[in-house]
C-alpha cells in the first residue's frame, strides 16, 4: 500500500513571531523554520504503517519555495522512500494547496493520504477536508488511532467530549491530532542516508494546476499587548482588588 503524506514549512512553533512593519504579514527573515509539527506526526504514522508491513511505499510531498526541500529531506531521513516539491514561492490559499495535492494524488494513486489537521502558522485547518472533497475520497480528520484493515481503514476520531471512530473505505484521507503518536528525531545515518533518496521538483504549471487566488490578505496585525499580572498575598486581598479595582464582585 502506497502512503502519501503531505508535509508544509512553517515557522518553527519555538519562534516568537513579529509582523512585518508594513502589515502586509509575518516577518519571515532570518526566523528558523522546521516541519509543521501535525505533520511531524503524520509521517510518524506513515512510517508505523510500514514498520507494521501495511505500508510498502511513503511518499512525501510539500507544496511551497525551494528550500522547503530541508523539510522534505527530515521526512526521508524520518522514513519516508521519495518525495516531490511542488515549486511555489507565492503564498498559496488552502484551496490552491488541495487542488495541487489532488493532482499529485492523480499521479501517485496512494491508498492512503495523511495531513496534519492544521498548519500551524495560518491555522487554516481545512486542507484535508478540501482535498477529501477534491478526490471524492472518505475522510477521517483529527485522528488519534490509525487501523488499517485489508480495504478499509479505521479511524478513532477526537470530538468535543470524546471519541468516534469511523471506517473508510481505501483510499482515504487522514488528518492528524496530536494523541496519534510522538514523533521519532532523525538519527545521524538516517540524515545522511536521507541525503540520497530521491526528490522530484514539479510546477503547478506541470501539474496543470492554476493557483489564482480569490483570497486577499488586507492587513495582519499583533495581538493587543496585555498589561503584566500581579500576586496578590492574600485571599482578602484577592477580593479586595476584585471588588474595588476590577470591580467584578
Ligand atoms: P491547513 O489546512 O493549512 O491548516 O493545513 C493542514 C495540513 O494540510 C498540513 O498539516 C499539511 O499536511 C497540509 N498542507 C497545508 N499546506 C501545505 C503545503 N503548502 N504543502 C504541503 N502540505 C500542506
Amino acid at each position: 500500500m502506497k502512503v502519501l503524506v503531505a508535509v508544509k514549512r512553517v515557522v518553527d512553533y519555538n519562534v516568537k513571531v513579529r509582523v512585518k512593519a508594513d502589515n502586509s504579514g509575518v516577518d519571515l527573515a532570518n526566523v528558523k523554520m522546521s516541519m509543521n509539527p501535525f505533520c511531524e506526526i503524520a509521517v510518524e504514522e506513515a512510517v508505523r504503517l510500514k514498520e507494521k508491513g501495511v505500508a510498502t511505499e511513503i511518499v512525501v510531498v510539500s507544496i511551497g519555495p525551494t528550500t522547503a526541500q530541508e523539510q522534505l529531506r527530515t521526512a526521508l531521513a524520518l522514513g519516508a522512500d521519495r518525495a516531490i516539491l511542488v515549486e511555489s514561492a507565492e503564498e498559496l490559499t488552502s484551496l490552491a494547496v488541495a487542488k495541487l495535492l489532488k493532482a499529485v494524488v492523480d499521479k501517485e494513486q496512494p491508498q492512503l493520504v495523511i495531513l496534519g489537521k492544521q498548519a500551524i502558522d495560518s491555522d487554516n485547518n481545512q486542507t484535508g477536508q478540501m482535498l477529501a472533497a477534491l478526490t471524492g475520497y472518505g475522510q477521517g480528520t483529527f485522528a488519534s488511532k490509525v487501523e488499517v484493515n485489508g480495504d478499509s481503514v479505521a479511524v478513532t476520531r477526537e470530538i468535543d467530549g470524546g471519541a468516534q471512530t469511523v471506517s473508510l473505505k481505501l483510499p482515504a484521507i487522514v488528518t492528524t491530532d496530536l494523541r496519534l503518536n510522538e514523533p521519532r528525531y532523525a538519527s545521524l545515518p538516517n540524515i545522511m542516508k536521507a541525503k540520497k533518496k530521491p526528490l522530484e521538483s514539479l510546477t503547478p504549471d506541470a501539474l496543470g494546476v492554476s493557483t489564482a487566488s480569490t483570497n486577499k490578505t488586507v492587513k495582519v496585525e499583533a495581538p493587543a499587548a496585555r498589561s503584566a499580572g500581579i500576586k496578590v498575598k492574600s485571599v482578602a486581598e484577592l477580593v479586595e482588588k476584585l471588588k474595588n479595582e476590577a470591580k467584578v464582585i
